[in-house]
């Protein structure tokens, strides 16, 4: 299966273009039925459990490449995103397998950040903090994934150690140029008095983008700028898009 499996990167920018980093995405191409969406074959895949086993083979891949990008020189900047489902986070040995893996690769941890979604942070909220702060001990910095589709209270949010939240695509595509938003506005706003970094992904239109960067968001990913893209053209990506620190 894994020859089967392969990881896309999508960059993530400021607002000027400057990257900041991208999110792994993962691919299944079958021999048979062609590409697989993650949609439909991460939730079959946390059925049956195997999702143990491509998520293991996931963060692998993450830090492979960020070790082989820091070593080719390659201008990657920030961090590189990869997604948890709660399936995975729950597993006990959760912490220890990022640990090994950030020693196997000797990459340098704050290249990695963690993508949650509520679902997966607030079932069990005491051991989840314990968590997240064994994860930040090691450098790896959060994200909250799909912000403003949960149903979680501000106040179990607030008790979170997060460094992002990352606001769902369903909400940025109801941006437009002459809209008022003021969910979207709150989210943000909620995020920047958390002092926390916000990120808008699904960014489609100069519109959205425009709107975005108007109610305070800093960070954005979308098809605007980038789609998930193939190690070889992030490769080419990156290199186009390098700046000085
Ligand atoms: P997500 O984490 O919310 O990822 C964002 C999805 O939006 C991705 O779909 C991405 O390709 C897509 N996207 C990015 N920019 C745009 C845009 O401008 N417009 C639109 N319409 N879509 C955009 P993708 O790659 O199909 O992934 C779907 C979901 O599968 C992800 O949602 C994530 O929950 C899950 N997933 C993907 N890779 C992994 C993985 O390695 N592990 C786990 N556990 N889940 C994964
Ligand atoms: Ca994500
Ligand atoms: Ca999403």
């Amino acid at each position: 299966v894994n020859q089967e499996l392969e990881l896309y990167f999508q960059p993530q920018v400021d607002a000027v273009g400057r990257m900041v980093g991208a999110e792994a995405l993962l691919r299944w191409h079958h021999p048979e039925l062609g590409d697989i969406p993650p949609d439909t074959f991460i939730p079959v895949a946390e059925e049956t459990g195997l999702i143990h086993a491509i998520g293991g083979w996931v963060f692998d891949q993450a830090c492979a490449r960020i070790a082989d990008w820091g070593r080719s020189d390659l201008p990657f900047q920030g961090h590189l995103a990869v997604n948890v489902c709660p399936w995975q986070f729950s597993r006990p040995d959760f912490v220890d397998s990022i640990r090994l893996m950030l020693e196997k690769h000797k990459i340098d941890p704050g290249r990695l950040m963690v993508e949650l979604t509520e679902t997966a942070l607030l079932y069990d909220l005491v051991e989840t903090v314990k968590r997240l702060k064994a994860l930040r001990a090691l450098g790896i910095h959060i994200s909250l994934d799909d912000f403003g589709t949960g149903y979680s209270s501000l106040s179990h949010l607030q008790d979170l150690p997060l460094d992002e939240i990352k606001i769902d695509k369903a909400f940025v595509s109801e941006l437009g140029a002459n809209l008022e938003n003021p969910l979207v506005e709150s989210m943000i706003a909620i995020g920047l008095h958390m002092k926390l970094a916000v990120i808008a992904e699904g960014v489609e239109t100069e519109a959205q983008r425009a709107a975005l960067v108007r109610l305070g968001c800093k960070h954005f990913q979308g098809f605007l700028f980038a789609r998930p893209l193939p190690e070889n053209d992030f490769r080419q990506w990156m290199a186009h898009n390098a700046h000085p620190n």
